[in-house]
């Protein structure tokens, strides 16, 4: 059985605790792994801290460090087929989904494999020839890394690959639903060398293990990603030994489609934004925001394609899209779509279960479109991260009333992750995408996005960026060293 790792050794939980993990699509068996208690963790800081504090990672040159992460690419590229096969077991998502994820997985470490180099930092003019003042990069030391159960791969290696980058050791906690990537990763990252207690591996409740990263003063810095409410409590638990948060949290992501979009690429990337991975994806384009004068038009056709999707487990290369993660999320995803309907949207597609007796196992959810929905209805407000569409209009007398409707309708909410807008006109497109207060705004597209480019959010969406350089900047300070 898979234990926890600690300063360079697999363990198991200190009470012997474990939990089994089963496939969302069919509920069989995966795994079982060792569940850590609060002592586990507590000794997984220490290990961490000694290793900062022995230095041996911090102070091997930056090139090198870059290595064993170009290093653990290309075993991951070697691996892809095993590890794609973990995510897509644990998560229940399809097999074409999880090889996508490993891939962009690589590039991040790729990516992360050089940008540390050369960049040590830089000189100060002083404008005082007997002073010399220089700023240095120095890693922040033991880093929490939280991490969500929907990409769990690829949102570790948003965290670990710039951490190790920057010279930090780490504690991984990923989600207690979807271990067996991150207990693949810290084995590989064990076998390319890296020296005991920098990587360690926390497996188990979040309620339970969670306090005691973030309430730690040896711990200098949480990074989490996952739910606004849990973000809330992170970061008020950190408050008390005012270490170093970063948040990335949910969405409710609009996508605004004007009258001269081009209509069947938008209604495509329209379905593909929120019914990819069943909805659970941070950035999905859960709020159609649709110009009133197709309304009928567009929200037909998606209401037809949403209608054709096939679901499916991860083997089954003609599903389209996977079952949810879990029992107690399908029931919240449930209740979002019940209360929806109080409040007075029309259901146009799906709203429950499939009936098919091969999908009476696992946890699916019918694509789903709640029409005729306005911005003060929970529906519109509140996060489902199930496959669920909420659709909204404007309209406008001229040019500019609309744009200052869409925007002031996809601006509505606590969130501010991600976007997008769809138009044939570039004036308008730049117009729009300037005025929208989410981090990402995708114009003519839906979804992609690179290693090379920050990701986070305004608003609620969460405190920092990932990716990036501004993504290996969060794992480090800058010091200032001056001498006459
Ligand atoms: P979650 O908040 O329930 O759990 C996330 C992680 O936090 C898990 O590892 C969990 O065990 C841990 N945790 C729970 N309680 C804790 C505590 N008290 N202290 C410390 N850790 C604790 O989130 P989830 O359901 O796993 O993920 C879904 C959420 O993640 C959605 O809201 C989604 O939008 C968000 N998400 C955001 C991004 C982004 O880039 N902004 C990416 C992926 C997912």
């Amino acid at each position: 059985m898979p234990e926890l790792f600690i300063d360079g050794q697999w363990r198991a939980a200190h009470d012997g605790g474990t939990r089994e993990i089963r496939c969302p699509a069919d509920v069989s068996n995966v795994i079982e792994v060792s569940e850590a208690t609060a002592q586990d963790a507590q000794e997984a800081i220490e290990a961490a801290k000694r290793a900062f504090e022995r230095g041996q990672w911090r102070s091997t040159p930056a090139v090198s460090r870059g290595r064993m992460l170009a290093d653990l690419a290309d075993k991951m590229e070697a691996e892809i087929e095993e590890v794609a096969r973990l995510e897509a077991l644990d998560t229940g998502k399809r097999m074409v989904e999880a090889r996508i994820d490993i891939n962009d997985v690589i590039s991040v470490f790729r990516f992360y494999s050089t940008v540390a180099d050369g960049d040590a930092g830089r000189i100060v003019d002083t404008g005082q020839e007997d002073v010399v003042s220089k700023i240095v990069h120095e890693p922040l030391g033991v880093c929490a890394l939280i991490t969500p159960w929907n990409f769990p791969l690829l949102q570790t290696s948003w965290k670990v690959a710039p951490a190790l980058a920057a010279g930090n050791t780490f504690i991984l906690k990923p989600s207690e639903l979807t271990p067996s990537t991150a207990i693949w990763l810290m084995g590989a990252l064990d076998e390319l060398g890296l020296p005991a207690g920098v990587g360690n591996l926390i497996l188990g409740d979040g309620g339970v293990v969670g306090p005691v990263l973030t309430e730690s003063p040896d711990v200098d810095m949480v990074s989490f990603t996952g739910g606004l409410v849990t973000g809330r409590g992170i970061a008020a638990s950190s408050a008390a030994t005012v270490k170093k948060v970063a948040l990335e949290l949910g969405g409710k992501n609009p996508n605004v489609v004007f009258a001269d979009a081009d209509f069947d690429a938008a209604v495509d990337m329209a379905a593909t934004g929120i019914f990819l991975d069943s909805g659970q994806v941070c950035s999905a384009g859960a709020r159609l925001i649709v110009e009133e004068s197709i309304h009928d038009e567009f929200v037909d056709e998606l209401v037809r394609r949403a209608g054709a999707i096939r679901l499916g487990g991860p083997f089954d290369e003609s599903a389209e899209t996977g079952p949810l993660i879990s029992a107690a999320h399908r029931e919240k995803v449930e209740k979002y779509v019940e209360n929806a309907l109080e409040e007075g949207a029309e259901l146009r597609v799906g709203g429950g279960r499939p009936t098919d007796e091969q999908f009476t196992n696992g946890y699916f959810y019918l694509p789903t479109i709640l029409d005729r929905c306005t911005s003060g209805m929970r529906c519109v407000q509140d996060e489902s991260f199930g496959p669920v569409l909420t659709v909204e209009t404007f309209s406008g007398a001229t040019r500019d009333q609309a744009e200052d409707q869409a925007v002031k309708l996809a601006n509505h909410t606590i969130y501010g992750l991600a976007g997008a807008v769809w138009t044939r006109d570039g004036g308008r497109a730049e117009r729009v995408a300037a005025r929208l207060r989410h981090g990402t705004i995708w114009i003519n597209d839906y979804h992609p996005y690179v290693a090379q480019a920050e990701w986070g959010g305004y608003k609620q969406s969460g405190i920092g960026r990932e990716l990036g350089q501004a993504g290996l900047d969060e794992y480090r300070e800058k010091i200032g060293r001056a001498h006459v």
